[in-house]
């Protein structure tokens, strides 16, 4: 569902990623890990939409994501190309990123009113639906300001899963929360993973937990996939030097 093809990100003249070829299945839960600055979040801002694309193309749901086909040629894609690709996806973020001057339930309803054109009403049975799930249904009407960090990326979430995208990116959504808080959010996202068949695309280092939910880890080094498989193959015998020098920091 998820196709990079020789995918290259320049920042001025740092290549972040490197010829990049990466695939997600359909319904596949794929961790990617790897050192800080390696290019794990620049894949996912790109899958939002987020950061374009230097050279190479990619494909969601069969459909080029930076580019579109005029008069059966592959151009840049238009502004209204992308918004109809964004719709695949849904995206947590680190820094939850919701809205501080919206309730939680406006938070939740914002995007499929706005976006999705669902009345009012659909799109508070919405919120209430997805607020339930995350175990926040009686906070609705709270503002973020007042909820804990636990509590606001479980709003974030709600939010990304209240556009029903069939496909959710997570970017370290723990690692900004304290450790006492950070169960209750790889609760709900593993609860995702066991009982949905949404494609799931995470980066954590929360390695314990990749492997539980994971069908394949990616470790990533220098915009580059180094090796990837099941976990319990990854973790217990990896093949590269570089890999096994970054699990061993953290396992
Ligand atoms: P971390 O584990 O620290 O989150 P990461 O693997 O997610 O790292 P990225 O955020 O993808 O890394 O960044 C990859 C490289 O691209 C880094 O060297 C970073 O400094 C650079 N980079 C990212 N965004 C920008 C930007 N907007 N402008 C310039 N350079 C950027
Ligand atoms: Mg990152």
């Amino acid at each position: 569902i998820i196709k990079f093809d020789n995918v290259v990100k320049r920042f001025g003249d740092i290549t972040v990623l490197d010829s990049l070829n990466f695939q997600v299945q359909k319904g596949e839960k794929v961790t990617i890990i790897g050192p800080s600055g390696s290019g794990k979040s620049t894949v996912l801002r790109i899958l939002m939409t987020l950061e374009a694309i230097n050279e190479g193309i990619i494909h969601v749901a069969g459909k080029p994501l930076w580019h579109e086909y005029k008069d059966d040629r592959l151009v840049p894609a238009s502004e209204g190309h992308l918004r109809e690709m964004r719709k695949e996806m849904g995206m947590v973020f680190q820094q939850f990123n919701l809205f501080p001057h919206m309730t939680v339930r406006r938070n939740v309803t914002e995007a499929p009113v706005q976006v999705l054109g669902l009345s009012k009403a659909e799109a508070n049975q919405r919120a209430e639906e997805y607020l339930d799930l995350v175990g926040l249904s009686d906070q609705a009407d709270k503002f973020p300001r007042q909820l804990s960090g636990g509590q606001q990326q479980r709003v974030g979430i709600a939010r990304a899963l209240a556009m029903r995208p069939n496909i959710m990116l997570f970017d370290e959504p723990t690692s900004s929360l304290d450790p006492e808080l950070v169960g209750e959010v790889l609760t709900v996202i593993q609860r995702l993973a066991e009982e949905h068949d949404l494609t799931m695309l995470l980066v954590t280092h929360e390695m314990q937990f990749a492997k539980q939910i994971s069908d394949r880890v990616c470790f990533f080094d220098k915009g580059k996939i180094v090796e990837e498989g099941p976990p319990e193959i990854l973790y217990t015998s990896p093949k590269e030097e570089r890999t096994r020098e970054f699990l061993k920091n953290f396992i």
